[in-house]
């Protein structure tokens, strides 16, 4: 973790903690993309997705896989 601003590392494992799962919830709209469906209903750790998916973006609602420009889907906590 060494590069990383100590209090990003610190939210990461109380959030890690809490919410040990998420599940990829991909927005279907009329054009379905392949690359998003894939991924769809898939459980993942906060380590698997981060090693998945290279843009993730961690927020404290979700988070944003960004498989592609304009990707809206998102990976919603499961809470156990
Ligand atoms: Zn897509
Ligand atoms: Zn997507």
């Amino acid at each position: 973790m060494l590069g990383k601003p100590l209090n990003l590392f610190v939210f990461e494992l109380l959030f890690e903690q809490e919410f040990n799962r998420y599940v990829y919830v991909a927005l279907f709209d009329d054009r379905v993309c392949p690359e998003c469906e894939r991924w769809a209903n898939t459980p993942f750790t906060l380590a698997q997705a981060k090693d998945t998916f290279p843009y993730l973006e961690v927020t404290d609602f979700g988070l944003y896989p960004h498989i592609h420009q304009n990707c809206r889907c998102i990976m919603l906590p499961v809470v156990e």
